[in-house]
Parts: structure tokens; sequence; C-alpha cells
């Protein structure tokens, strides 16, 4: 095994430029290279700072809602007849998903730096409500960049960003959705670098971005061994978390990569199936290239242009995947799967009978997933999925496409 593959070298990535492996990196106009160097070395400072991660754990305990619970999905074992099950509760956060960690971390980020003014992109809308929850809540003059497309799909989070305080602004360039937003996003950055930070909501884009997000979400794996060790005396068997930009599941994950015997799982979105336009699974369709600040898998066609994407669940389609994700697939230390449209509509529906809990369709992915792999393995083995958001977001559009 070679030092950069050994489970213990990983943890320490990305390298001081940013690239995990041949992965990452920094891809942007040279008008943005002072602002991401003045970010990194913000940032690390903070991270070392124990006064920064107090008043961390004291916003995330105070106004996001943690520790979240680590549930047994009791009758969904029952069902599967093999694993036990565990959801690891991110839908009970405050906003609705695991985003809000993200956006507290780096809106305490910003007020260290003395910025006074915070963007984002959105594209379904919920970090663009996670930042406008943030700016709210710490005084940030707040702007947030969203397809016209994607506007017109989620008014309703578009109404919630407005009433929160933000100004949200409608991009009218290319197909209208995520990458025309976080294009016209960088744009601003690049003028209003002075006084303003861009909270980027998902671990990709140019470093420090993967490694920043990355790391707020740590929460999430720590506070789940912690609680798997005191509910079932062990570690679990298998990791599953959904990925879009690859934030929940980094964040789950990171925690556990130096344990070789936990055998870990992301879920992308197969859309209506592996074809040209019709899914936003990087790594079952894409391959190597560049896109909006670093080197990762994209899904492009033979010139390099990006292909359109489909996913019933807008938080998972977007068309390239986080840096550090292709790194450990490509060590083999993450192993990648999708789920369809048409399974994920079923699961949505059978979670919500059994237990209770209607999930976000970018969690059902991982549900999916996780009810095959529990199937599939012994009753004396646990699966714990990422539940990282709740479904209230998409009760409308999915009543749009089946009966209850
Ligand atoms: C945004 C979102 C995702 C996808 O983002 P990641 O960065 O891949 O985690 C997944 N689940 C929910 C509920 C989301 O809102």
């Amino acid at each position: 095994m070679s030092a950069a593959s050994s489970p213990l070298e990983q943890t320490k990535l990305p390298d001081a430029t940013g690239r995990f492996g041949q992965y990452g990196g920094i891809y942007v106009p040279e008008t943005l290279m002072t602002a991401l160097e003045e970010l990194t070395k913000a940032y690390e400072l903070a991270r070392d700072d124990a006064g920064f991660q107090k008043e961390l754990r004291h916003h995330l305990k105070e106004f996001a809602g943690r520790p979240t619970e680590l549930y047994f999905a009791e009758r969904l074992t029952e069902h599967c007849g093999g694993a036990k099950i565990y959801f690891k509760r991110e839908d009970l956060l405050h906003t609705g998903a695991h985003k809000i960690n993200n956006a507290i971390g780096q809106a305490l980020l910003a007020k260290r730096m003395g910025k006074k003014r915070i963007i984002a992109e959105t594209g379904a809308g919920q970090h663009g409500v996670a930042t406008a929850a943030v700016c709210a809540k710490f005084g940030f003059d707040c702007t947030i960049y969203m397809g016209a497309v994607d506007m017109e799909r989620q008014s309703l989070n578009v109404f919630r960003m407005r009433l929160m305080g933000a100004k949200v602004v409608g991009v009218d360039a290319g197909q209208k959705t995520l990458k025309d937003a976080v294009n016209e996003a960088m744009r601003d950055w690049v003028t209003n670098v002075r006084d303003t930070h861009y909270i980027l909501g998902t671990a990709y884009g140019a470093h420090p971005y993967p490694m920043m997000v990355r790391d707020f979400h740590r929460v999430i794996g720590q506070e789940a061994r912690a609680q798997i060790l005191a509910r079932e005396g062990r570690l679990p068997d298998e990791l599953v978390a959904c990925v879009g930009g690859g934030s929940n599941a980094i964040g789950l994950f990171f925690e556990f990569l130096s344990e070789p015997n936990i055998k870990m799982t992301g879920v992308e979105a197969g859309g209506r199936g592996i074809a040209r336009g019709e899914h936003a699974a990087r790594f079952a369709g894409g391959r190597l290239g560049v896109l909006q600040g670093c080197k990762t898998y994209v899904l492009q066609d033979d010139d390099g242009q990006i292909e359109p994407t489909h996913s019933v669940s807008a938080g998972l389609d977007y068309a390239a995947v986080g840096p550090e994700h292709a790194f450990y697939r490509e060590n083999g230390r993450i192993d990648f799967a999708y789920a369809t449209d048409e399974e994920v509509l079923e699961t949505f529906k059978l979670c919500s009978r059994l237990e209770g809990i209607i999930p976000a369709l970018e969690s059902t992915h991982a549900i999916v997933h996780g009810l095959k792999r529990a199937k599939a393995l012994s009753k004396d083995k646990i699966v714990l999925v990422n539940l990282s958001g709740r479904g209230d977001k998409d009760v409308q559009q999915v009543q749009k496409m089946i009966s209850a």
C-alpha cells in the first residue's frame, strides 16, 4: 500500500495545493486566487482555535439542534429480514437538512474575517434557505443566486429566503439551473471580494472549499460513532449516504475512514437510467474533467461540453462530484452505487408508512441502497444510513407523481 492510500494518511488530505491525489486543486480566474488564499489562511487559524470551535459548538446545539439522534428503524429492519438498519437523523436539524452545519461554520468564519455581506448559490433552495437563516441570525447582508427555472420550481423556498431577509437573484443564463447560479455567484465574488464571503453549499469547488465544508460536517460521523458504540457496543458494518456534491456523505464517512472493516457506499442519482441526459451518476457515466474550480469526475460529451442531468431530487442533480470522493473511489476505500427515480419513489412511500418518517428524496437514494444491503446481510450485522434531510419540501412534487 502506498503512503497516499493508507487510511491514516488519507485523513490528512488534501495536500497544501488542495489536491486529493490527482483530484481537487484550484482552477479559478487569477482574480480569485488572493481571496482563496486569504480564506484558506483564515480557515486554518479558526480551525485550530479553541474559541472558534467552542462558539461553533454552541450555535450547532442552540440554533441547529445538535446532536441529532441515531434512530433504530425497527419496522424497515423487520421488512428486510436481515441486518439492523439505523438512521442518523440529520433531517431533524433546523431548516430541514445537514446543510445548516456548514452554513453556521462559514458564517462564523465570515464574521471573524470582518466580512459584512454573504452570497451563495442554490439549486433546490435548501442551501439558500440555510444560508438565509444564518445571515438573519448573525446580521449579514445576504444575496442568493438561483437559476430562473429553479426559482419557478421551488417558489416556496424563494419565499422562505425572502422572509428571512435575503435578496434572491434569478439567473437567466444557460440552462437557468444550479450550474449557472454558481457562475453568477463567482462573478459577484470576484467583484465584491473585499467585503463579501461566498458560502459554497457542498464539498466541492476550488480549495479550500472541499476540505472546509467536509470539516464542518465531520460532526455527523463523530456523533454517529459515539452513538452506535453506546447503543450496540460496536461499530457498524456498513455506512450508506447519498452523494450530490458529497458533503453529507463525507461528513459521515470521514470519521470511519481508518476502519478497514467498515464498508462505505455513496449513492448517486440514477434518474431514469444511465443514458445521456437521464441521470446524475457521475461515476457511472462521467470521466475526468474540470468544472467550477476543481478536477474531478464530470458528466461531459466527447468535446468536453457539460451534459444535461436529471434526477427526481434537485439536490443530487449536478454534473460533477466532490473531488475527495473521486479519490476514495479510485483507491477503493469508498464504493459507489446509484438509485433510480422509480426505486426512490417506492422507498419514499415505504419509509413513510413503516417508520412515520418522510425522508428527503435525496436521502431516499441512500435508504434504497441501505435496504438492499440489509436484505443481503445477516441479522447480526448493522447498516447505518445517513438521513440527510426531511421530505416536507418534496411532498407537493411527489403528490403529482404518485398516489399514496
Ligand atoms: C443538498 C442535499 C443533498 C446533497 O448534497 P451533498 O453535499 O451531497 O450532501 C443531500 N440531501 C439533502 C437533504 C440535501 O438537501
